[in-house]
């Protein structure tokens, strides 16, 4: 026979090929898995842009000490059960594969525990477990990877400057905290705090937080809503832009995601009210049906598949022409606020 089913430790590893990347995927993944258990706080901790270390500590649900053994399996997930399930994702995660892929290009421990137990704390190296014994973890996950790709050299080699990773993550973590207001993020960088948002829910301080209180000023705020879609958010006046697409934020039922449909809707929307090679600044909270929207399309989840795609773009680039409309129509009401 020429033909034989790899070894987990080695499927993981070609599955890890696709979903981490760089250590900017590891922290998406942390920081997802840490939301869906419903943490109200989360702390990331980085050595040398992550490419050392990346150590993520929630305040969610945790895990009891048989989840955490089972966590690291490939394709083991609590949050899908049934085929029909893959039709109604709500959690971020469903493809149970990030902490089999992180941990088998790293080594990787975890300490977690459910509150009510002793808490319990797992080492892997390569994805084999090396080490495992109970820890005085409190309720909650903290999960340390430490030297990403040692053991992949050719991925390793092509690994960016600390200040483009550490830009991929910075950027990635200002969605997360866009996406999700009212949970506090605390980013800290070789023992230097260098983000914090504080999970008050009011999703305008955030944006002032992350890019000035000069824009955060000049934005409305938009909502509307259709049977399909509820679509709620903040948009720069016309005079208020950048000269790249990088300051649109699209957020579907709590997902970061990337859309040329809709990206290219929301430019429209301004039309000429844009200077040539200037884009505006918009931060827009999609909320459907998630039966609406196939997030099972890429290993990273961030492009998706809307089923009512038109109708969605038209939607939110009549939002934003209404605003511009309104907004000149009574400029001196506006101006008085
Ligand atoms: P997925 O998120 O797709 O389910 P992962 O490999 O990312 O797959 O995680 C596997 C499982 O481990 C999750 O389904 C979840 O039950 C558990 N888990 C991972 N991270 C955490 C965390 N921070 N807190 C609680 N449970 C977690
Ligand atoms: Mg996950």
């Amino acid at each position: 026979m020429k033909i034989r089913q790899l070894p987990q430790n080695l499927a993981n590893k070609i599955a890890a090929g696709e979903v981490v990347e760089r250590p900017a995927s590891v922290v998406k993944e942390l920081i997802e898995n840490s939301i869906d258990a419903g943490s109200t706080a989360i702390k990331i901790e980085l050595k040398e842009a992550g490419l050392t270390e990346v150590k993520v500590t929630d305040d969610g649900e945790g895990m009891s000490p048989e989840d955490a053994k089972r966590a690291f399996l490939r394709h083991a997930t609590s949050k899908i059960k049934y085929d029909a399930d893959l039709f109604h994702i709500k959690s971020l995660g469903f493809r149970g594969e990030a902490l089999a892929s992180i941990a088998s290009v790293s080594k990787l421990t975890v300490k977690t525990s459910l509150g009510d137990e002793a808490g319990t704390m797992l080492y892997l190296e390569a994805g084999k477990m090396i080490r495992e014994s109970k820890s005085d973890a409190r309720k909650g996950t903290e999960i340390t990877v430490n030297e990403l790709f040692y053991n992949t050299p050719a991925r390793l080699k092509y690994m960016k400057t600390i200040h483009t990773e550490l830009s991929h993550i910075t950027d990635l973590i200002n969605r997360y905290a866009l996406a999700h207001p009212h949970i506090r993020f605390d980013v800290i960088h070789n023992g230097k705090e260098i983000f914090s948002s504080r999970g008050t829910g009011n999703l305008l301080q955030v944006i002032s937080h992350i890019y000035g209180m000069q824009v955060a000023k000049n934005m409305y705020h938009i909502k509307d809503s259709t049977i399909d879609f509820k679509v709620e958010g903040f948009i720069a006046k016309p005079e208020i832009t950048r000269s790249n697409r990088n300051y649109v934020t699209i957020i579907v039922n709590g997902r970061y995601i990337k859309s040329q449909h809709l990206l290219h809707g929301i430019i429209r929307a301004y039309d000429t009210l844009l200077p040539i090679h200037r884009y505006p600044v918009a931060v827009l909270h999609i909320t459907l049906d998630p039966i609406l929207v196939d997030v099972n399309v890429h290993p990273t989840k961030l492009e998706v598949r809307f089923s009512k795609e038109k109708e969605l773009t038209l939607l939110i680039e009549q939002m934003i022409r209404n605003q511009f409309k309104q907004s000149t129509l009574i400029p001196k009401m506006e101006n008085k606020k």
